[in-house]
């Protein structure tokens, strides 16, 4: 049976992304292990921040996290999301319930060259923890979410699953 434990980055992302979207990921639909969008984001993390290492939270895999204690994540899109955000801040949570006094995260666009900084605060916490809440009634619900509106599928690797009568 799945656990607050069990939900990581991945499922934050997708659950904020799109719910449906998670819910079929739970299901074991992997459309993205073959897509360009997840082969770019490997290659722009690759080359971008070589030095960095990657931090194994079990669940949640972060890429680095360091002295001054702020997370960072480098993206491969050209403009921050919410997902990103709400991923950044579900790995302080995470962090900051092994005991690591997280002061937040750090998000790099290499693409378009921006950095953003989110403090890690008691209201993100709280988010956090309601995401994780929401990841696990999506993952256990017995009927997938309903679709987004079409156009607010643009690019998303379940677009065949989902599109296709
Ligand atoms: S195609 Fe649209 S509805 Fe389906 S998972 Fe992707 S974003 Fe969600």
């Amino acid at each position: 049976m799945l656990t607050a434990d069990d939900i990581g980055g991945v499922h934050v992302k997708y659950l904020s992304d799109c719910p449906r979207q998670l819910w079929l990921y739970g299901r074991g639909v992997r459309p993205e292990s073959r897509s360009d969008r997840v082969q770019l984001g490997e290659a722009v993390h690759d080359t971008s921040y070589r030095r960095e290492h990657p931090v194994d939270l079990g669940a949640a895999k972060l890429d680095h996290f360091d002295g001054q204690r702020w997370v960072h994540e480098v993206k491969s899109s050209n403009h921050p999301t919410e997902a990103d955000h709400a991923q950044a801040m579900h790995y302080c949570y995470r962090l900051r319930h092994l005991g690591i006094d997280v002061e937040g995260a750090i998000l790099k666009y290499p693409k378009i060259r921006r950095t953003v900084r989110i403090s890690y605060t008691e209201a993100e916490g709280a988010a956090a923890a309601a995401m994780i809440a929401s990841a696990l009634d999506t993952l256990t619900a017995d009927t997938s979410p309903p679709r987004l509106r079409r156009r607010d599928c643009y690019g998303c690797s379940y677009l065949d699953y989902c599109w296709t009568d």
